[in-house]
């Protein structure tokens, strides 16, 4: 696992030709670059990541599974300090993740209670993700850009909604 900008780059400071064609043509996105200056700093060179997703005020950080925790860091660490310096929610995902891991790092530190499938009235498949009710304010972001970012990473139509107490 690499960071997309080469280790030559992170280490001068500047870039070499391979790396600024590649942000030229939009490979690597400036927000990409951000960010594999930070894990080099912080990760010995050892952090790496796949693709970097930015929604609303919410930047998804795509990696190996295996590659989440040592990202996210002890406590939280790693994942602080670029929220910090981007001054934006940064959320780390695992790479082909099924939905309900991908939900649930979305949302946390906000707890799922349930997921079940439901059905529009066009027969449209959507899957509901039910939030608990005391987590509502630890929510990330907005439910639609919640939503939207699920969409993106799995390809699944979602509707996140916060339990209630009448059902
Ligand atoms: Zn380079």
């Amino acid at each position: 696992m690499v960071l997309p900008v080469c280790d030559v780059c992170l280490r001068s400071g500047t870039l070499c030709q391979g790396c600024e064609n590649k942000i030229n043509s939009g490979e690597i996105s400036q927000l990409d670059l951000d960010i594999s200056k930070i894990l080099f700093k912080l990760g010995d060179g050892k952090i790496g990541f796949k693709k970097t997703i930015e929604i609303g005020d919410v930047v998804i950080i795509v990696t190996d599974k295996d590659q989440v925790g040592k990202l996210i860091g002890k406590g939280g660490k790693i994942v602080r300090e670029i929220s910090k310096t981007l001054k934006k929610k940064v959320r780390v995902v695992g790479e082909n993740s099924d939905l309900k891991s991908v939900a649930k790092d979305i949302l946390s530190p906000a707890r799922i209670s349930g997921i079940n499938i439901i059905y529009g009235m066009d027969g449209e498949q959507k899957y509901k993700i039910r939030v608990m009710k005391d987590d509502y304010r630890r929510v990330p972001t907005k439910l639609d850009l919640l939503n939207e970012i699920i969409q993106q990473l799995t390809g699944e139509k979602t509707l996140v909604v916060i339990d209630r107490d009448d059902y």
